[in-house]
């Protein structure tokens, strides 16, 4: 009778990339971390997910494929955001520790060493890599970023670290908890810390992006920012409530108002008051309309249950298009 093995991955370490528009720095991050993954001698894997790039990320990733096996290539159908590209990512990842790291050399590659050994060493799930310095970003970044984590600390809780992006180890563990979550589009950076799992912190120095743009502009900030809010804090709704409560006992006192100045004869001259109470109300109203309408939608893209995002090619996958295909697709 055979005795039933248990399932071991063959890879120790899967570094999990999400690339938009990249083409600039594609070169350089895959020249800094290989001498890295190739020296910690562990089995892994890099996956490339490429957010739907309109530039040649993909072709040039295949092109360094060739040369470079364990470098995985997913590429998304459509440009899904960040966040949704990384869960794109952790899913595709096989590896007994899962990292995510951003492409454009801001997290250090280096520090992926030093995550292996604490996670190995003090047995833990998590290690966050911690930006002890972030000198190097735009002054508008940090203030976008100190605003980001002030808000949440208030809203969602003092446990979100305000120095922890999206540069860490997870263990299989972990990464099959993320996996399997039926959020539609979570927020890595709070979602980890709210499991509970045992962590490290590691620092290091945040660099400045090796070469071309931030993919981040305002819109995607603040689109970040409202799901981080929408997905772990009801207070913008409670906040809501207590407006409502304040309007309403503003609105009795001026009836009273309304109704003594009735009683004197003196009702005409009205028209700065009745303008402002039909202002501030209908100010109140939309807020609050608007506060609901943010969780609304995400009920409905919950219930809806749409893929977050499709994969166009896995580099994993047999039938996967070659190089050339690619080439010539684009030349076509
Ligand atoms: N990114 C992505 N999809 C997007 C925007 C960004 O996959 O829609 C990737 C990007 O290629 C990078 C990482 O997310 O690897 C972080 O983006 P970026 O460095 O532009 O953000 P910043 O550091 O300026 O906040
Ligand atoms: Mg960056």
């Amino acid at each position: 009778m055979t005795v039933p093995q248990p399932l071991v991955s063959p890879l120790t370490l899967s570094v999990v990339t999400p690339m938009y528009n990249e083409r600039e720095a594609v070169d350089h991050f895959v020249a800094r971390l290989r001498p890295v993954l190739d020296g910690l001698a562990v089995a892994y894997e890099v996956v490339a997910v490429d957010d739907g790039s309109s530039d040649a990320t993909v072709a040039r990733l295949l092109q360094l494929r060739a040369d470079w096996p364990e470098l995985r290539v997913v590429s998304l159908r459509r440009n899904v955001g960040h966040q949704t590209a990384l869960a794109a990512g952790l899913r595709s990842a096989g590896g007994d520790y899962v990292v995510s790291i951003d492409a454009d050399l801001q997290d250090p590659p280096e520090t992926i060493g030093e995550m292996l050994a604490a996670a190995r060493e003090q047995g833990v799930d998590v290690v966050y890599g911690v930006r002890n310095d972030r000198s190097s970003d735009t002054v508008f970044k940090r203030r976008t970023a100190g605003i980001y984590y002030w808000t949440m600390r208030r809203l969602v809780g003092s446990w979100v670290s305000d120095q922890a992006g999206d540069f860490r180890l997870m263990s299989r563990a972990v990464v099959d908890v993320l996996n399997d979550l039926p959020e539609q589009r979570p927020v890595y950076r709070l979602v980890v810390p709210s499991l509970g799992f045992s962590s490290a912190e590691v620092t290091y120095v945040r660099a400045e992006r090796v070469a071309g743009e931030t993919k981040y502009p305002l819109s995607k900030m603040i689109k970040l920012t409202l799901d981080s809010v929408t997905s772990f804090s009801a207070t913008p709704l409670r906040i809501a409530t207590w407006l409502g409560i304040l309007a309403f006992f503003l609105c009795l006192a001026l009836i009273v108002s309304g109704l003594v100045a009735w009683g004197f004869g003196a009702v005409v001259p009205g028209w700065t008051s009745l303008y402002i109470a039909v202002l501030l109300l209908g100010g109140i109203q939309l807020i609050c309309l608007g506060l609901l309408g943010e969780y609304i939608g995400r009920i409905y893209a919950a219930v809806q249950k749409r893929p977050q995002y499709l994969v166009a090619m896995d580099t994993a996958d047999e039938t996967a298009p070659s190089v050339e295909d690619i080439e010539l697709a684009s030349h076509r």
